[in-house]
């Protein structure tokens, strides 16, 4: 009879990842390298904790639990039923939030398939909604299509109609939305964008959903961390649903939830409603893995030191948008009120896929976007900025100065290789700034300016890795 030690006989079942796929563990090394090396500056990126990374590897991703807590197609779910009750209650508590009158699903396996099923839940097939257009900060899931196709299932099986910003302002024009609403008659009204630098004004988005008997829903996916801190309007005071991801400023592992409002009415029996649309109707077994991850992602936002990180963030933020500012560069609004800031690169005749290159050559992780009045999404204007991540490695407002002077040295490089490169495409200004050739400065920057960003980002933590012990992995060159 087997015994209940570790056996010889299958050892690929208990042997660690670098014994048995060393292949896997050196690609992981090498992604561990890389974010330890660089600034990470992507918006809708963070930095989780070692916790969370555990939880999320943990032995619950063998499980599965179709079902709610307590009522599973499953045996065995005991401790899952616990955990998933646990995950609900934090998530609540992090949002202040009373469970007489809100609930939350926590199994959505990402921010757009909790969208897709919040729409299933609110809306019939071919129903109107509205969200803002993705050319002005909007997210693909809320409605977006282009004039020769529908792009995501939001536009496919249902009829949508984007509201937009006011060209001169560059704020959420509510007006026009007002306006568009009247004749379009929305059954859902969709807030929340992944490239909007100010806070939204729910009660009038409100008063525009209740003209119209619609349904208003936030998508809090990029300020969830920064809305459980108190330092946001907040959604649930006017919001019928709120969907979120987990990893943005929230920085817990890659995962949605949406919470649903309580209402006495059956006919607006949303939690049914909500449950039903993401099992069975839009996934299957929930990842109990990730749930743990959230829950613990959830109870570090329910800390007194969360209100202390989300302030940093944003304090960040402003003060990267402000020394962009001072240097002479335009941003979309002029500045900030949350995480992010989009830098609006036209004035400088320099596209953001240029710069977003190359930044990735300098060791700075950022990516180019659409700015208002961009002619085509497919060659956005500009570039979006998040303090999240940085602000997670434990740099201050003196630390992002530092930051804000690479970005302009990175420009100014991207400028002088533009001019070398002597054509628009972007693949001679690859080349421009990865070949050294005589007469020519700007690849020589690129080495210098890299050079620099990398011994500033190694002087800074790492969340969940114990950097003292790191080793630059094989496949990685001294200089890279
Ligand atoms: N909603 C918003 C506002 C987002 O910005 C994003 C992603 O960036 C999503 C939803 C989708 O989240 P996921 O990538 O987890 O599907």
């Amino acid at each position: 009879m087997a015994t209940a030690t570790t056996p010889d006989f299958n050892k690929v079942l208990y042997a660690p990842l670098a014994e048995i796929d060393p292949e896997v563990q050196n690609i992981i090394d090498k992604e561990t390298w890389r974010q330890f090396s660089g600034l990470e500056l992507i918006a809708s990126e963070n930095l989780t904790s070692r916790a969370t990374m555990e939880a999320n590897g943990s032995i619950l991703t063998n499980k599965y639990s179709e079902g709610l807590p307590n009522a599973r197609y499953y045996g065995g779910n005991e401790y899952v039923d616990e955990l998933e009750i646990l995950c609900q209650k934090r998530a609540l508590q992090a949002f202040r939030l009373d469970g007489a009158k809100w609930g939350v699903n926590v199994q959505p396996y990402s921010g757009s398939t909790a969208n897709f099923a919040a729409l299933t839940a609110l809306l019939q097939p071919q129903d109107r909604l509205m969200g803002l257009g993705l050319p002005d900060g909007g997210h693909l899931t809320h409605g977006y299509y282009t004039a020769k196709k529908k792009m995501t299932a939001s536009s496919i099986y249902f009829q949508s109609l984007p509201y937009a910003l006011d060209p001169s302002t560059q704020f959420i024009d509510y007006e026009g939305l007002a306006k568009q609403a009247k004749i379009f008659k929305p059954r859902l009204i969709i807030c929340g964008a992944s490239a909007y630098p100010r806070d939204w004004d729910y009660a009038t988005l409100r008063k525009i959903a209740d003209e119209h008997g619609a349904y208003l829903m936030a998508d809090i996916a990029h300020i969830s961390g920064l809305v459980a801190a108190g330092e946001q309007a907040n959604p649930f005071e006017y919001c019928d649903v709120v969907t979120t991801t987990t990893h943005k400023t929230l920085r817990g592992p890659r995962a949605g939830l949406i919470f649903f409002k309580r209402n006495s009415d059956k006919s607006l029996d949303l939690e049914k409603r909500v449950n039903d649309a993401v099992f069975p109707a839009c996934q299957g077994g929930p990842h109990n893995n990730t749930i743990a991850g959230i829950a613990t992602a959830l109870l570090q936002a329910t800390q007194p030191t969360w209100q202390a990180y989300a302030k940093q963030v944003i304090a960040n933020a402003r003060t990267l948008g402000a020394e962009l500012v001072s240097r002479g560069y335009k941003l979309q609004t002029s500045g900030t009120d949350n995480h992010l800031v989009l830098w609006d690169l036209r004035p400088l005749k320099l596209t953001g896929s240029k710069l977003e290159k190359l930044c990735d050559l300098v060791g700075i992780t950022i990516n180019k976007n659409a700015v208002s009045g961009d002619a085509s999404a497919q060659v956005p204007g500009g570039i979006r900025l998040g303090t999240s991540a940085l602000t997670s490695r434990d740099m201050k407002e003196e630390d992002i100065k530092i930051v804000a002077d690479f970005l302009h040295r990175a420009v100014q490089t991207a400028l002088t290789l533009q001019n070398e490169a002597g054509s628009k495409l972007l693949k001679d200004f690859v080349r421009v700034a990865t070949v050294q050739q005589e007469g020519k400065v700007g690849a020589q920057q690129v080495v210098d300016l890299r050079k620099e960003v990398r011994t500033f980002a190694r002087r800074w933590p790492l969340p969940g890795v114990d950097v003292s012990s790191l080793q630059r992995p094989a496949g990685i060159e001294e200089d890279e």
